[in-house]
């Protein structure tokens, strides 16, 4: 087992153990699994970190993955200097079994 962090709402370990194929890192409720190669990735662990936030809050549950995702990566995206919500747009559209467009997405994700 690699490094561990904690977050004010989960656990962190670095580890491939537990992250799902094409996944970089996945949040089980609490706890969160992210590759060990992503150890630096600041804007991921805030990713991973709000979904446990929104485990804990019943106010969130029903709102959708869809939901989860964008209010997800847009924190992401608060960690990085380039505009990445197209890239974002098109990984929620197309790796998340959501129904839902590319541009869609992109309106979600800037509003
Ligand atoms: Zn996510």
């Amino acid at each position: 087992m690699g490094k561990i962090r904690f977050g004010k709402y989960g656990i962190v370990f670095y580890s491939s153990f537990g992250v799902p194929r094409k996944n970089s890192g996945f949040a089980y409720g609490p706890i969160v699994f992210i590759l060990p190669e992503y150890i630096d990735d600041r804007g991921l662990l805030e990713h991973e970190l709000v979904h446990t936030r929104q485990f804990w809050n019943p106010l969130k549950w029903f709102k959708g993955k869809l939901w989860w995702e964008v209010e997800a990566f847009k924190e992401q995206a608060k960690w990085y200097s380039d505009d990445r919500s197209h890239a974002y747009a098109r990984l929620i559209a197309t790796n998340y079994n959501l129904d839902v467009s590319v541009g869609k997405v992109e309106e979600l994700l800037k509003s």
